[in-house]
């Protein structure tokens, strides 16, 4: 599939039929496989040969799912996870253990922001968060000589800020770690990140990746650009053996295509078992068959919705990097040229009091956590997702009290902003 274009491995990548064999990706909804003999089933635990014995570990109908991401983001390998949550602790647990570093964007997801500063701190992996607008000697500044990977986001969720991609992996790189960028709101639709210089992309499939509000999960790519054992000294879970499983060298015996996604099922998915069931697989590939028609929409309707919100006399301010004028206009024409997602933040004036009016007043655009559904849904992150949060850390993510996030969907762009009319009247 690799020459074709994104639209046909939407459709079509991941999983190619042979004589007589389903047309769908076929939902095989077993937990185990059968072997006529110990010493097959053997070869498959100790990694030599390629196949299927629990599902914990691998299961076809995920790894078609997978394969197709892969496609799309143009990497070697992927994996799929329970939720967007589990791809992001994976991928980052995969490099950093207790006593290491990492350096992460101040603008990420509530969630994300969570896990890295209490949760992961928890278990000794300190964190430096930078602006994503951070100046360069900034950005090196936050470095330290236990620091194990870079992590941002492509598009922000919620502050909507657009990160300089190739600015994060050249600092990642010039200290010998990879960057991990979370993709979920741009999709590879819209950007893929190891165009920019990336090396591991995760995403939180739940979005508009699924599309309809049905599955939540996760996905892991690996670029295999990163080059693991020029850096074994940083890495020995990819460049030593691996005691617990049989002594196995990821980065010699998968190289730089495998390693990373390899020891990521190997020991993470054996041990902490976050799998997406394969019926869930099934789900998402169906989201993925639409994608790309589906992510035009979506930002056809949020340049409409924010293009008619900045003219309104009782907004303060938008953030939609698809307005000029945008903060991020420009970055967003280098990395998004063909437009963000369906997401537009804007703080009313009147704060969180007619946050609550307008929300309240809405028909179409219901109050949901969530967003990148196929129907418009819309949040004030003060209070809900980003709750935990001080005022300060409010502000440093970019996310005001006042703050509502609207998620455009697949709806008339013409009855979005006729609904949100009529809510701001009621302000
Ligand atoms: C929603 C989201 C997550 C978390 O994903 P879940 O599937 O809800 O666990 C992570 N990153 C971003 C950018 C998200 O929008």
């Amino acid at each position: 599939m690799s020459d074709y274009r994104i639209e046909t491995k939407c459709v079509q990548g991941g999983y190619t039929p042979g004589n007589g064999e389903p047309r769908q990706i076929p939902i095989v909804q077993s937990t185990t496989f059968k072997y006529a003999t110990g010493e097959d089933m053997g070869k498959l635990f100790d990694l030599e040969a390629s196949g299927y014995f629990y599902t914990r570990l691998q299961n076809p109908t995920n790894d078609y799912v997978a394969a197709k991401i892969a496609e799309l983001e143009g990497g070697t390998a992927a994996m799929l996870t329970s939720s967007g949550q589990a791809a992001n602790f994976f991928a980052m647990f995969n490099l950093a253990s207790c006593g290491d570093h990492m350096v992460a964007s101040s603008s990420i997801y509530g969630g994300t922001f969570n896990l890295i500063s209490v949760t992961m701190a928890k278990m000794g992996i300190e964190t430096t968060f930078v602006s994503p607008d951070c100046t360069d000697e900034e950005l090196s500044a936050a470095f330290r000589p236990n620091t194990k990977l870079v992590f941002g986001e492509t598009i922000a969720n919620p502050a909507l800020t657009v990160l300089d991609i190739e600015q994060f992996a050249k600092a990642a790189h010039a200290h010998g770690v990879p960057l991990i960028i979370d993709n979920t709101f741009a999709t590879p639709v819209n950007c893929r990140p190891f165009e920019w210089g990336a090396d591991i992309v995760t995403h939180s499939t739940t979005k508009y990746m699924d599309g309809h509000g049905v599955g939540v999960g996760g996905a892991i790519v690996d670029s295999g650009k990163f080059d693991w054992m020029a850096h074994a000294d940083k890495f020995p879970g990819l460049c030593t053996p691996d005691d617990s499983y049989h002594g196995i060298t990821y980065a010699e015996k998968f190289g730089k295509a495998g390693a990373f996604i390899t020891k990521c099922t190997a020991q993470l998915m054996r041990d902490f078992g976050s799998i997406q069931s394969p019926q869930n697989a099934f789900y998402l590939n169906l989201g993925l068959e639409s994608l790309h028609v589906r992510m035009a929409r979506h930002c056809e309707n949020g340049q409409a919705v924010a293009e008619f919100l900045q003219k309104h006399p009782k907004v303060a301010s938008v953030s939609y990097c698809g307005l000029p004028g945008d903060k991020y206009h420009e970055r967003a024409k280098k990395y998004l040229p063909k437009g963000s997602c369906g997401v537009v933040s804007f703080e009313l004036k009147g704060g969180r009091e007619a946050a609550s009016v307008f929300m309240n007043s809405l028909r179409l655009a219901a109050i949901e956590t969530h967003v990148a559904d196929a129907r418009t849904c819309c949040l004030n992150p003060a209070s809900t997702t980003h709750r935990q949060m001080t005022d300060e850390q409010l502000k440093a993510a970019g996310v005001p009290a006042g703050l509502v996030r609207m998620s455009c969907g697949l709806e008339s762009a013409d009855d979005l902003i006729a609904d949100i009319a009529q809510a701001l009247e009621k302000v």
